[in-house]
């Protein structure tokens, strides 16, 4: 069966194998959600990736565990409120769970990472928390209109509504979270808004960029980002930019044009 030779070639190159030298198991074992019929296409911006059986039976070539093998150029993109996602985008996804407290859908191709991440965390003590991975685009409608009614309810104008709620959620398709790129962590308690000042975020500030994540809209960058710090959302870009990005002290926005400018 195509899907389960796509899903065997996935779990075998998953970068979990390859970062956790020791681990005896995989701590999280995703369940697979069939979303698409057998053939696998994935559309990233305007390319569009079609994994067929041949191509499932190949045997996974990298076997080394340093992360800065991985470069992971299919996750290096933007979405903003400038460029989002294209009419029709489409997602593999992965549900993850771990004893019944939490379950989420991301990107199936982030969800070793993701799993890693977490393992590794756990290990060094911190209990890290998902509160959300990958939206549909009408969830993501719903928590925009949401917003809008709240600060309508406060009183704010129709005008003053959206201005404020464009820093804060994102339009539909236009959310990193419609590409099952984007995660938002808390610690234990699932509070977002308390999530800076816990060992968890400190320990995401540390390591995340060893799995592919950067924090996407840190502290004084909204006039770059759009948006209000969060503190609790964490983009995959791959291990390779993650790294330099991290490094660079920059937003994706800023390294981009960097990148641009070179
Ligand atoms: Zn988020």
């Amino acid at each position: 069966m195509v899907f389960g030779a796509v899903l065997m070639m996935l779990a075998v190159t998953a970068p979990d194998l390859y970062l956790a030298a020791n681990a005896v198991r995989p701590i999280i074992t995703p369940t697979p959600v069939m979303t698409q019929p057998a053939l696998v296409q994935l559309t990233i911006n305007s390319e569009q990736l079609i994994i067929t059986e041949p191509a499932a039976k190949t045997p996974p070539k990298e076997t080394a565990r340093e992360p800065e093998k991985y470069d992971n150029a299919w996750a290096f993109y933007l979405v903003d409120k400038d460029n989002p996602l294209p009419a029709g985008f489409e997602v593999m996804l992965f549900a993850l769970g771990e004893e019944d407290e939490w379950w989420r859908e991301v990107d199936l191709r982030i969800a070793g990472y993701v799993g890693q991440m977490l393992e590794d965390s756990a290990r060094d003590g911190v209990h890290i928390v998902i509160i959300e991975g990958y939206r549909t685009i009408e969830r993501q409608q719903e928590i925009y209109d949401r917003r809008i009614n709240y600060y309508l309810e406060l009183g704010l104008t129709p005008a003053q509504a959206l201005l404020v709620t464009d820093t804060e959620v994102a339009r539909p398709g236009a959310s990193e979270h419609n590409a099952g790129l984007a995660l938002d962590f808390a610690s234990g308690n699932y509070d977002v808004y308390s999530f800076e000042e816990t060992a968890e975020f400190a320990w995401l500030a540390e390591n995340s960029w060893r799995y592919g994540f950067i924090l996407r809209y840190p502290e004084d960058a909204m006039h770059i980002t759009g948006f209000i710090y969060e503190p609790w959302h964490y983009r995959f870009v791959g291990v390779k930019r993650a790294r330099e990005i991290t490094e660079s002290g920059l937003t994706l926005e800023e390294f981009l044009m960097q990148l641009c400018a070179e």
